[in-house]
């Protein structure tokens, strides 16, 4: 089956109206409309040849979307590469052997394909065990490839049971089987050895923030013996990495109560005592203003918000909200506490979150000391001059 759709059509001829080749030759794959000489009339994922801004000289291949202010994405910066299947499966063998660099039995969940990251604009694959969940960003992407030839690619390639595609927005329709059924059910894998099970469908993302990997196993390490409260917890994935790194106590916040009772399950089927666990269905502010009243403090706070920023109109917004909520999360941590918190709005930059953290500590009147940052791992590979694909921010801080 094929893994585009649009191998047949003749590619349109796009021209940059900006000098923007070397940022494209270095692995920028995003072109905006306003940096088009001209927008041809077209399908949404028509296929596009790029041309430069001043010798007429193709410089990338990729495909086009007339209605979106991103309207030409790259897929390769030799313009002699046809975009064909035999493109494609070149491309997806190289990402998956990107993860087998990285991955074994004991971490069956990962992301397979990360779009721009994988030279697969806009196409995203993640594996929880034997299954795959696709998911296509935008219009473009979704007109572009192939989902049914892709999940016959994934589930051929890794022995899988199930595919299916999530729509991004969760508006009408949770998700469609392309092989085998719908994951109706939790799926169970393994994440460093760790057993963790997502609603893949009704679950935020596709189902779990395997972003956060790395990160959790950070904490992970430094939770032993320690009192931990875990602000924005989701299903628990930081909580039962502090459990079985020997945490005193864990108490999981988040407004959802569904993902809460995942975190509750996934603190059991690693064999952790329930009486070690707290569950708190709440708002993440009043709870922390509430638990800063009482004067209560925890030895290791993780603060792991959705995104403030959606857009870089809300970014100033954003910066207070964050700042603020760091200095809440300050004043409940112990003195020489350990303080995490996180980031994923790829609006705000590595030095920008970093003079967020140290605001918001002042802020709480207290002073700390930087431990570890942290950020995506290995399979969310970001091309280098692509700064707006590495969102996720991580910072390990020593409140004194
Ligand atoms: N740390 C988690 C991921 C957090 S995602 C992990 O590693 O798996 C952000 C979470 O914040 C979501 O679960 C969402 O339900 C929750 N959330 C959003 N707004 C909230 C609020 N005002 N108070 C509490 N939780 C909130």
């Amino acid at each position: 089956m094929p893994l585009i759709n649009t191998t047949k059509t003749a590619p349109i001829k796009l021209r940059l109206a900006r000098d923007l080749v070397r940022t494209i030759k270095r692995g920028h794959p995003w072109v905006f409309a306003d940096a088009l000489r001209q927008t041809p009339a077209a399908l949404p994922g028509s296929p596009a040849i790029l041309f430069d801004n001043k010798k007429d000289r193709p410089i990338a291949r990729g495909f086009y979307d007339v209605h979106s202010p991103l309207a030409f994405r790259v897929c390769t910066t030799d313009p002699a590469e046809p975009l064909d299947n035999a493109w494609a499966s070149r491309q997806f063998a190289r990402a998956a052997a990107l993860r087998r660099m990285w991955f074994d039995e004991q971490t069956t969940a990962y992301r397979l394909f990360n779009g721009e990251g994988d030279s697969l604009p806009g196409l995203i694959c993640d594996i929880y065990a034997d299954t795959a969940v696709l998911q296509l960003d935008g219009d473009g992407p979704a007109a572009f490839w192939n989902a049914s030839g892709i999940a016959d690619w994934v589930a051929g390639a890794l022995e899988l049971k199930a595919v299916c595609l999530k729509p991004q927005s969760r508006q009408g329709d949770s998700g469609r089987a392309l092989i085998g059924l719908l994951p109706i059910r939790p799926v169970t894998f393994l994440e460093n050895g760790v057993r963790f099970q997502a609603n893949l469908l009704e679950g935020q993302k596709t189902g779990f923030f395997l972003d956060q990997r790395d990160n959790r196993r950070l904490i992970g390490q430094v939770a032993a013996g320690r009192r931990v409260l875990n602000v924005f917890g989701y299903t628990g994935g930081f909580s039962v990495y502090a459990g079985l790194g020997g945490a005193g106590h864990v108490t999981t916040v988040d407004l959802a109560a569904p993902a809460l009772q995942m975190a509750g399950q996934n603190w059991a089927i690693n064999g952790l005592p329930p009486d070690n666990h707290l569950t708190v269905a709440a708002d993440a502010f009043e709870f922390l203003a509430q638990a800063a009243r009482q004067k209560k403090i925890w030895d290791l706070v993780i603060v792991d918000p959705p995104s403030f920023a959606p857009t870089k109109e809300s970014v100033k917004k954003a910066i207070a909200a964050y700042q603020n909520l760091f200095a809440s999360a300050a004043t409940v941590t112990a003195s020489d506490g350990l303080l995490a918190v996180a980031s994923c709005s790829s609006h705000i930059d590595l030095p920008t979150f970093l003079t967020i953290c140290e605001e918001g500590i002042a802020q709480a009147r207290r002073r700390a000391t930087l431990l570890s940052v942290g950020g995506q791992p290995a399979d969310h590979p970001t091309p280098l001059p692509f700064s707006e694909f590495r969102y996720l921010k991580f910072g390990l801080m020593r409140v004194e």
